[in-house]
């Protein structure tokens, strides 16, 4: 393709260092650690390793650019947020491959997730404008109550891998819209997408000291002392449950704000009078959606006895038709998994339910060679207390059990702690809202495999987290509501 961009030079044109009030850094003492491309094992390049020093630097610089961000007019944050969009947009394949490199899904998947990530930040750039107030009399007619929304200050932005665009995208744009400064740090696997988009930001417009980011091999030791200092107002997180719960046990310390995406174990339930057409059809993005490294992947299959054969069987030949291979080869659906870490937790997780009495009815053996791929494999008649029921895969892996009635679909979809989302088949439209409704999670995907929406509050309930991303009430998460008494003596 004549003036594309090569992996080399799509590498070559990110800041690989620090960014802080405006400037690419080195890290104190200079050190670096290399970012690998999962499909071949091999290291992409180096990029600084900010240690706890440049934390509080950058924490400084956030602080700095506060008050002023904070009072730079709706307008102005919404014209910059905009600005991005069409950045991201303009440069979809520079930045999908750029994706495709350091996290491995496909170049068509990486695309998706581009315009995915472009569309928050045109959302909260609508958002911006419409920060609404109230103004209302008192109950007893002797005043009258202002309530008007602020900036809550400035933010810490923790991410993961999985999504090492629109993670961040949904934090940034709304916290950006609101008037928050802010530090994000990336995962240490996908931090080359994470400061491409701040380059963007900064092209778009973004005054230096409102966006910085601190790429770090030591997380904990890092962003500690920020959660410890009270300039700090919130910190929005999104990865484990094990993880959230360690920093909403620090933000409590501060008393800070707090947005956690955390885990999911999202059951997939198909009834009998579904349409498997579409079941199979939203199978295979629930499950198959970033190599099934998703929060909101399909975790737990439940399928009614009398269509659970028909399924499984269309199923399988669906997921054994899928390619396999590295993400940036033409033709490829399923790229590696990120890392030998996660590609061996896969493979305990269908040996441990093999040894239940699963059946392999597709895939199931780690291939050869480098790179840490997985197949897609299906696994039929999966016992109840297998480990693979319990624990996010994060795999390709379709683990189907059977179920004879709505009760006991429900109540073995809601036995786990997460509550992030719930998928549902059915051709009923009474069992559809009951259902839904019963269902314990922040979100449903009805006769859908696909839920993510920037205009859609986006989050979980039980150990999934608290706090909504995207949608109407996302920005909330970034502003403080402040009444002020007007005091008005008679009419
Ligand atoms: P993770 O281990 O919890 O890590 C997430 C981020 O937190 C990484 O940047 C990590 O850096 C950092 N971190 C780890 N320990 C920390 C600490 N003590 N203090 C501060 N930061 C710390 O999760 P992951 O394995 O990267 O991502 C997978 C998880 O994310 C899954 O559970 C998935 O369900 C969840 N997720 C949820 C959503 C959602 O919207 N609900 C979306 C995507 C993913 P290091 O890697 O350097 O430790």
């Amino acid at each position: 393709m004549s003036g594309a961009r090569t992996a080399e030079m799509v590498i070559g044109g990110v800041d690989k260092g620090l960014m802080f009030g405006g400037k690419v850094l080195e890290a104190a003492g200079g050190s670096t650690f290399g970012v690998e491309n999962p499909a071949t094992g091999e290291v992409l390049c180096e990029v600084a390793d900010a240690t706890p020093a440049d934390a509080m630097a950058a924490l400084d610089a956030a602080v700095a650019a506060q008050r002023s961000w904070a009072a730079t007019p709706p307008r102005e944050r919404a014209e910059i947020l905009r600005r991005t969009y069409e950045l991201l947009m303009a440069r979809i394949d520079e930045i999908a491959l750029l994706i495709t490199l350091e996290m491995g899904k496909s170049l068509a998947e990486s695309r998706s997730e581009v315009i995915y990530s472009a569309e928050f930040f045109r959302w909260f750039g609508e958002e911006a404008v419409r920060i609404n107030g109230s103004w209302k009399i008192n109950e007893a007619g002797t005043g009258r109550i202002l309530v008007t929304h602020q900036p809550v200050g400035t933010a810490l932005l923790i991410t993961p891998w999985n999504v090492p665009l629109a993670m961040p995208a949904r934090k940034v744009a709304a916290a950006a819209a609101a008037g928050c400064t802010m530090i994000v740090k990336p995962a240490p696997q996908t931090p080359l997408t994470m400061l491409m988009l701040a380059s963007l930001l900064a092209e778009a417009g973004l005054p230096p000291g409102v966006l910085n980011v601190i790429p770090t091999t030591s997380a904990s030791a890092a962003t500690r002392p920020l959660m410890e200092d009270r300039r700090l107002r919130k910190i929005s997180f999104t990865g484990s449950t094990e993880v959230g719960r360690i920093l909403l046990r620090q933000a409590a310390q501060n008393v800070m704000r707090t947005s956690m995406e955390l885990g999911g174990n999202a059951p997939f339930i198909v009834c009998a009078d579904a349409d498997l057409d579409a079941a199979v059809e939203g199978a295979m993005v629930a499950k198959m959606r970033n190599i099934g490294e998703a929060c909101i992947a399909a975790n737990r299959f439940y399928v009614h006895a009398g269509v659970a054969e028909e399924f499984t069987e269309r199923l399988t030949a669906r997921m054994s038709r899928l390619r396999v291979g590295n993400g940036t080869d033409p033709g490829t659906d399923v790229g590696p998994l990120i890392d030998a870490a996660q590609r061996d937790k896969v493979a305990m997780l269908v040996g441990d339910a093999v040894d239940r009495g699963a059946r392999i009815r597709t895939g199931g053996a780690v291939p050869g060679g480098a790179g840490y791929f997985y197949p897609p494999t299906v696994l039929r008649d999966v016992a109840r207390d297998s480990r693979i029921v319990k624990e996010e895969i994060f795999g390709p892996v379709a683990a189907v059990q059977t179920f004879t009635t709505d009760d006991e679909a429900i109540h073995a979809a809601n036995d786990t702690e997460f509550g992030l989302v719930g998928y549902l088949f059915t051709r009923d439209i009474e069992r559809a809202i009951r259902l839904s409704e019963r269902l314990e999670s922040g979100m449903v995907g009805l006769n859908r495999g696909y839920i993510s929406d920037p205009s859609a509050p986006f989050g979980g309930i039980k150990q999934s987290g608290t706090g909504r991303e995207g949608g109407d009430t996302g920005i909330d998460e970034y502003l403080d509501t402040k009444y002020i008494a007007v005091n008005v003596a008679g009419p």
